[in-house]
């Protein structure tokens, strides 16, 4: 069919081509008011619903585009046809009329609308046609505004776009209010289809209305067309997922044969049950959620207990531990605040496996630090503790050393009995318990008599024999606190604690006559031994030395009085008590054998 191209048509041709150029809003927002046509004449209403189909099977190819030219030709052929400019700018005006418009754009809007409604000439009317293309390509750019860097629309975007495009009655400009400034709020696909859910309920009430208000058959059939492609734009525009996405088609098929009233109810009902399911889909995303943090806070749990095993082994690691736990903390309140603010489950899982991991991370290293660490310790501890025990048995072998050295060292080793350091030690405790205690304590010195004369008739040897066997002959004598001491040479002490000088003088008498009645023997000879002893006792403000030298003269004064003899102290001139205490001769059955 050829088209009649008048200037004006020219005009509105550019006009669409331009907007067609335009992104896919602009080119619905366009089809959207093509399609108020219908109903107007059989040949607009056969291309409308050729390009009806065209559309909904998702065709954006040429032969669409030449079939919007043919059908901006028919508007503006009947249109031209009606009444000159006139008409066309009426029904530019109607058209600028549907577009739900918001703020400055409205107010724009409605200045055109009134501008075309007064054009008196076709000049007049050509320059407002061009402001209407203007009005177009900033509508163009506010859909391209509304868009992510990415390019893809956001959903809130598109569904701000999609209500703006709706034309919904006056009475419930009120409640689109509300559903837009919700859906401003939302941000997860599932509160999106809440408000998805709202609006085709709304459409539905609409639709409901419709039978009760008397209109002509032409605009009952423009009504059901506009609800048509409005649904239609709808169950584009839905974001489901992909299992229940395919069910868009069979929506999609129901409302391309819809032709009543009633078949746009089924539809809107199938929407509203399509929504109902993606809704439901979203709680066991829910779900899928909660599960998934379970198990987040399980492996959680894991590594608080696997931090309180390491922290158990070691209290050392309390600090390494704490700092750990810190970073710990701060890495789960990081993802408490991923989980509050993603509601996305992919990118919330995305983001917790990512923590996760790096969490582990952080407990491996943390654990693998503190093994290595404790294991350094434990094999230090082990080698100090070793080297301890050895340190320890090495003490303890030194000391028994040491003290059998010292002990070694008191002894003589000829006679066994204490040397000269034995006698100094032992005098020296037993003078310390005296000074302290008080008591009797008595010294008895044994000088072996004439002894010179039995080395040099028996030898060396005899002489050593007879030493050992006269210590041993006192030993046995005396009792075990007594302490005996080779002094040196043939010279012997007798250290007597709880003691008095007569005590010790009978002592004295006793060893004496016992070494005295013994029959020593060298070689079968026999070997006279006597000993000649002088005793003395402690007396206050006495020093050890003062005794010692005391019993010396008392040993000088039995040497002097023939030997053989034990005088004490009391014999000495300048005692005050000088009266000699004579101790008779005993006669002892002790027959020391010296061989
Ligand atoms: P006195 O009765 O006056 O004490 O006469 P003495 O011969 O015992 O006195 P003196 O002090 O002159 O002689 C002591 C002798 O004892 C001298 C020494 O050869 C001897 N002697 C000293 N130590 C030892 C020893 O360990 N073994 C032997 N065999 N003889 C010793
Ligand atoms: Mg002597
Ligand atoms: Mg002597």
């Amino acid at each position: 069919m050829p088209s009649l191209k008048t200037p004006q048509a020219e005009n509105l041709d550019s006009t669409t081509r331009v907007v067609s150029q335009s992104t896919a809003r602009m080119q619905r927002a366009v089809l959207k008011l093509a399609f108020s046509f219908y109903g107007h004449s059989p040949d607009l209403d056969e291309r409308l619903k050729r390009l009806g189909n065209l559309i909904k099977a998702g065709r954006k190819d040429g032969v669409v585009q030449s079939l919007i030219d043919e059908v901006v030709d028919l508007i503006v052929a009947r249109e031209s046809s009606g009444g000159g400019h006139e008409a066309s700018a009426k029904l530019l005006a109607d058209l600028i009329g549907k577009l739900s418009l918001e703020g400055e754009l409205a107010d724009e809007a409605r200045a055109m609308q009134r501008r075309l409604q007064g054009s008196r000439s076709k000049d007049e009317f050509d320059r407002q046609v061009n402001d209407v293309v203007g009005l177009f390509n900033t509508l163009t750019r506010r859909g391209a505004a509304q868009t992510d860097s990415d390019g893809e629309p956001r959903e809130s975007a598109l569904f701000d776009n999609f209500l703006t495009e709706l034309q919904v009655p006056p009475e419930l400009d009120e409640a689109m209010e509300v559903v837009k400034q919700r859906i401003r709020r939302q941000r997860s696909q599932s509160m999106m289809l809440d408000c998805a859910r709202d609006v085709a309920r709304m459409l539905s009430e609409r639709l409901r209305e419709v039978p009760h208000t008397p209109a002509e058959p032409d605009s009952i059939a423009a009504a059901i067309a506009l609800a048509r492609s409005q649904l239609q734009a709808m169950v584009e525009q839905l974001v489901l997922p992909a299992p229940i996405a395919k069910e868009t088609g069979r929506i999609k098929a129901q409302l391309d044969t819809a032709k009543t009233e009633r078949d746009i109810n089924t539809a809107v009902n199938s929407i509203l049950d399509l929504l109902t399911q993606a809704r439901g889909r979203s709680q066991q995303e829910v779900n899928e959620l909660a599960a998934f943090l379970k198990a987040v806070t399980r492996r959680l749990e894991d590594f608080k207990s696997q931090v309180a095993k390491s922290n158990a082994i070691h209290d050392e690691s309390i600090s390494s531990t704490t700092i750990f736990q810190r970073m710990m903390s701060n890495q789960v309140a990081d993802m408490r605040g991923w989980v509050d603010e993603e509601t996305d489950i992919t990118n919330l899982k995305l983001v917790m496996i990512n923590q996760l991991e790096s969490l582990e991370a952080s407990v491996q290293t943390f654990v693998n630090s503190e093994q290595s660490r404790q294991t350094d310790a434990r094999s230090q501890f082990e080698m100090m503790l070793s080297r301890l025990n050895e340190l320890e048995t090495e003490t303890q072998r030194l000391r028994t050393d040491l003290d059998e050295q010292h002990t070694l060292s008191l002894l003589d080793p000829l006679t066994a009995v204490f040397n000269r350091m034995g006698y100094n030690e032992g005098m020296g405790r037993e003078f310390a318990r005296w000074k302290r205690y008080g008591g009797d304590l008595s010294l008895l010195i044994f000088d072996l008599d004439l002894f010179k004369s039995i080395n040099d008739s028996y030898g060396h040897a005899a002489g050593d024999k007879v030493l050992a066997s006269v210590a041993a002959l006192l030993r046995k004598q005396i009792r075990h606190c007594d302490i005996l001491c080779r002094l040196g040479g043939e010279e012997f002490a007798i250290i007597l604690p709880e003691t008095d000088v007569r005590g010790a003088a009978i002592v004295g008498e006793k060893l004496r006559a016992s070494i005295s009645g013994s029959q020593f023997r060298f070689k079968e000879q026999p070997v006279p031994v006597t000993v000649s002893i002088g005793a003395a006792q402690f007396r206050d403000p006495d020093t050890q030395d003062d005794v010692f030298e005391r019993a010396d003269r008392a040993l000088y004064l039995a040497k002097k009085r023939g030997r053989n003899l034990c005088c004490t102290e009391l014999e000495l001139d300048d005692m005050p008590e000088s009266s000699a205490m004579t101790v008779e001769p005993q006669v002892v059955d002790a027959t020391p054998d010296v061989r």
